[in-house]
């Protein structure tokens, strides 16, 4: 949409308070943490607030959050 990511990061809060928009880039940065806390079942939309939103407008992130899911969810059975 813009090729001023920063711009765009400095206005996103001011454009959507209620529903933070990540970019992938803090989508990648905080997936492992995600995950982390999504297969100890603690609240991860809470502790990383706009990252669902992030993966279910975001086709390339859902993807990489899925295979990662699966790895960890993998690495230690539930
Ligand atoms: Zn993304």
């Amino acid at each position: 949409m813009t090729d001023q990511p920063h711009l765009e990061r400095v206005l996103g809060p001011l454009l959507g308070p209620d529903e933070p928009e990540l970019g992938c880039d803090e989508c990648f940065a905080e997936l492992d943490r995600y995950v982390e806390l999504e297969v100890t079942r603690a609240d991860a939309d809470a502790a990383v607030p706009g990252l669902r939103a992030h993966l279910e407008g975001c086709p390339a992130c859902r993807e990489e959050h899925e295979s990662l899911l699966a790895l960890v969810a993998g690495d230690r059975p539930l």
